[in-house]
């Protein structure tokens, strides 16, 4: 349920530039948690949650595309989101993919290679959270219509590494994906959003159409195929605050800013009239 607020700005959402919308959502995910637990990720969002995500965009008449579909988007219907998920965990199988099939939505996911059917080694401690999907689930995903990018070989700090590193991580990844899944690899995500100069020219060498970064905001604030906005969603965020970010394209839409939002609105009306 939405509180009448989150529902009314939620309703009035539009992707279309010719419906006064700013281009398409693009949201990130990482894991899927059947459960919140004490070593779920704030990242994550547990499988009913998500479930409920998917219910409401789809009740609403939201479309589901993938990044690569980005070089039409004029052809994309007025509510159009991207959901991308980050890293490739093993939980996004069961909570994510599958969930999505069953409503014939669509998803991109960004792959560590190196972790391919493994555990996610970059961060602090490992948990059952932590498993990643393997060769035979990307394959499948693959198949059934989902996008495969590259997230990096390693999840490496792409901004704090040498530039050989870089061009490593960024191309040998793709191509690694390329071969295991028998297709082009068009996308790419920066772990952690970072990324320098050497970054992207490598991310244009290697022949990446799109990447994502990790700020948020609208589409076509972006001119650059490179630097795609993201809205992050969370372990804590109600269907309320999931539907005010995707109003808001924005990951913080706390009831102070949503106050201040009001304000404005009521300001400008008074001010038209005087
Ligand atoms: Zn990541």
């Amino acid at each position: 349920m939405l509180d009448p607020f989150s529902k009314k700005i939620f309703h009035s959402a539009h992707t279309a530039v010719a419906n006064g919308g700013r281009g398409p959502l693009i949201l990130m995910y990482h894991g899927t948690p059947a459960t919140k637990s004490p070593a779920s990720s704030i990242y994550s969002v547990t499988a009913n949650n998500f479930q409920q995500q998917l219910d409401l965009l789809k009740n609403n008449g939201w479309t589901t595309k993938c990044i690569a579909d980005l070089p039409n988007i004029d052809s994309f219907p007025d509510k159009t989101v991207i959901l991308t998920f980050d890293d490739g965990y093993l939980d996004n199988y069961e909570r994510a993919y599958l969930p999505l099939l069953e409503r014939d939505m669509t998803a991109t996911w960004f792959i560590v290679t190196q972790v391919i059917g493994k555990q996610a080694d970059w961060l602090e401690r490992t948990s059952g959270e932590t498993a990643m999907l393997d060769t035979e689930q990307l394959i499948t995903m693959a198949a059934s219509g989902m996008e495969i990018g590259s997230h990096t070989m390693s999840h490496a700090k792409l901004s704090d590494i040498s530039d050989a590193k870089q061009q490593s991580e960024i191309i040998d990844s793709k191509q690694q994906l390329e071969s295991l899944l028998n297709r082009p690899v068009k996308s790419f995500a920066y772990p952690y959003g970072l990324y320098n100069d050497s970054s992207l020219k490598y991310v244009q060498q290697a022949g990446y159409q799109f990447a994502c970064s990790v700020r948020p905001g609208w589409f076509n604030n972006e001119k650059n195929p490179l630097l795609l906005r993201r809205i992050c969603i969370n372990l804590d965020d109600s269907l309320s605050t999931f539907a005010r970010k995707l109003a808001f394209a924005d990951c913080d839409v706390n009831w102070k800013k949503m106050g201040n939002y009001g304000i404005n609105r009521i300001r400008s009306k008074f001010s038209g009239k005087i």
